[in-house]
């Protein structure tokens, strides 16, 4: 029996009252963890499923090569203990999907959390029941389970976008997306086409090229790539980081994008000599998203700066290229879209990969679209390309694409997925109206940021609303219908004004305009992560106004 399976439970109810639980949580990935602690802080009792065979969420999916993070390792953690902050030693700057799912797994060890996981179990269906006041969820054995509170830590980025394309099931060889690499896959000396040219791309092509027969990126959009720079983590640097933790964890808190950055710098660009313009551009770039953060405080603001950072990013990557055909087509330029309308993928020799001769880049997004997959390979309005292998790398259904993925039904029985049909609606993120007792950890409209830091603060305010019901003996919460209202506008009222609007251009997954199924839309909040953690804590502080609470003698026995 393997590790997992041992460390595993059977599934013993441990509901404090009227349900099988207090909580049920789907998900354990970092959410997943996060929620487990933080729910047993306040003596809730808590059972975390997921369809997947090990702890991890994205790091037990993504397992193709070169999969790593793009946020640096120290502060892409949970920051809850101190404790696994200083046991815990990163071997480098960004790690691998092993590494950091041995992380998780790490603090599932050292938080005693396994008797509260069960893996290997899907969700299938989750129903608000109304005379119960809690949900019933059902998994794919067919087993039912009820709770009070039902929330989802099922990601961000966890539900595959995979495209209509034609005759994609007469291909003859391993057809699969990017986050389902078959485990012990051998494509040395095989013939390898890669559709899609985003950040999974980017860090697969450099891995992928060194031992495969061949390799053809299907590109539709070039990317603004910044440099990785990976570098191994010295003690030298541990020891500053460890001896700093509190003051990590508190630049992440207050940053824009939940990083550990320091910014703002209090310098614009378009405010600086041009000259010292380029020197602080170059002197910056040290490698990660730092390099937009870092370097001034007007680049995702204004349109001018923001077309003199895309131009010198294309700068640099054009210098990396050895063929001028081949650059132009991976150069991204402010006409099509603005830097970070479009997730920027952080680079770990992709350039260097395509000076190989056994890279080919197709380009289509411009030039020849692909018309269909057939037996042997694909085939584009310009000619045929055979292959042993295709790698769909075509990224996610963001933010909605797991709670969408089975029906959720709310008091009215209408599910998420009919509720978002065209406007993907919450308050904050977190709660949806029609769907009480049910929280989201980093659903639609909550902000774009170091996932770790979001989902923290995320998981402390639904603890402390959990909290508040269960010390005031309250037995319902109902999302106000007005707070919704009132959180779908401020998104998009933020999100017009910002460049990222821009992102419906190019199919950028953070307005859900590379789905095919639904119309682009505001999934993201850009007011800054940091106001966003901000509006939580005032929210949490003011007795969660936004929800309506509901006691009913009859089930608080
Ligand atoms: C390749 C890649 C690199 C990334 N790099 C970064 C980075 O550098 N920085 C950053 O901030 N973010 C990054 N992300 C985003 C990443 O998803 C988050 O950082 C983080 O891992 C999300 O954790 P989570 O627990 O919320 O969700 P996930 O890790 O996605 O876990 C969700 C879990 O829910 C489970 N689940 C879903 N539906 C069901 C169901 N119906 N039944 C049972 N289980 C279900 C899944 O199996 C999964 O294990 C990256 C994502 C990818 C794909």
């Amino acid at each position: 029996m393997s590790d997992v399976a041992v460390k595993e439970r059977e599934s013993a109810k441990t509901g404090s009252g009227a349900f099988d639980y207090d909580a049920i949580g789907i998900g354990a990935g970092f959410a997943g963890l996060a929620l487990i602690h933080y729910l047993r802080e306040k003596g809730v009792s808590v059972r975390v499923f997921d369809k997947a065979s090990d702890v991890g969420g994205t790091w037990t999916w993504n397992r193709y090569p070169g999969a790593a993070t793009d946020s640096e390792s120290y502060y892409y953690c949970l920051a809850f203990s101190k404790d696994i902050l200083e046991q815990w030693s990163w071997s480098q700057r960004y790690a691998g999907w092993e590494e950091t799912q041995r992380y998780l797994r790490f603090v599932a060890d050292k938080c005693e959390m396994w008797p509260d996981i069960q893996l290997n179990t899907e969700i299938v269906a989750a129903n608000y029941d109304d005379e119960l006041g809690g949900w019933r969820v059902t998994t794919g054995e067919g087993e039912t389970y009820t709770c009070k509170y039902f929330i989802s830590a099922m990601g961000m980025i966890s539900e595959p976008m995979i495209p209509r394309l034609k005759g994609m099931d007469q291909f003859k060889g391993p057809l699969f997306h990017s986050a389902r690499w078959p485990q012990g896959l051998e494509y040395a000396g095989k013939r390898v086409a890669i559709i899609g040219s985003g950040a999974t791309t980017v860090q697969m092509l450099p891995v992928v090229a060194q031992t495969a027969g061949s390799v053809t990126v299907f590109q539709r959009t070039p990317n603004y790539i910044l440099p990785a720079m990976q570098k191994p983590m010295t003690a030298e640097w541990e020891r500053e980081i460890k001896s700093n933790y509190d003051a990590v964890v508190a630049k992440c808190r207050n940053h824009v994008f939940g990083m550990a950055f320091d910014s703002p710098v209090g310098r614009n660009a378009m405010d600086t000599d041009p000259d010292e313009r380029e020197r602080i551009f170059e002197e910056n770039w040290t490698g990660s998203f730092r390099w937009v953060f870092e370097t001034f405080d007007d680049l995702l603001v204004s349109p001018e700066a923001n077309r003199l950072a895309g131009d010198f990013i294309v700068k640099k990557m054009r210098e990396r290229v050895n063929d001028p055909a081949i650059a132009d087509i991976l150069s991204p330029s402010f006409d099509d879209y603005p830097l970070f309308a479009k997730r920027p993928p952080l680079d770990h020799g992709y350039f260097e990969a395509f000076n190989r001769n056994n890279v080919q880049l197709v380009d289509i997004g411009k030039r020849e679209p692909i018309v269909e997959i057939d037996e042997t390979g694909v085939r584009t309005t310009a000619g045929h390309y055979e292959f042993d292998i295709i790698v769909l790398a075509t990224g996610f259904k963001a933010y909605t694409g797991a709670l969408e993925a089975f029906p959720i039904r709310g008091r009215t029985g209408q599910t998420l997925a009919e509720k978002w049909m065209t406007v993907s609606e919450s308050i904050m993120g977190v709660v949806v109206a029609d769907f009480p007792n049910m929280f989201m950890i980093t659903g639609p409209q909550a902000p774009f940021a170091n996932l770790p830091t979001s989902i923290e603060q995320n998981v402390k305010w639904i603890s402390r609303c959990i909290e508040k019901m269960e010390r005031e003996g309250l037995d319902v919460f109902e999302p106000r219908r007005e707070a919704e209202v009132e959180w779908t506008a401020h998104t998009a009222d933020i999100h017009r004004q910002t460049l990222m609007a821009e992102g419906h251009k190019v199919n950028s997954w953070m307005m859900g305009a590379n789905r095919d199924d639904k119309p682009p839309r505001e999934l993201i909040y850009f007011g800054g992560a940091n106001a966003y953690y901000d509006r939580l804590d005032q929210s949490a502080d003011e007795g969660f106004p936004e929800l309506e609470f509901e006691t009913r003698k009859t089930l608080s026995v």
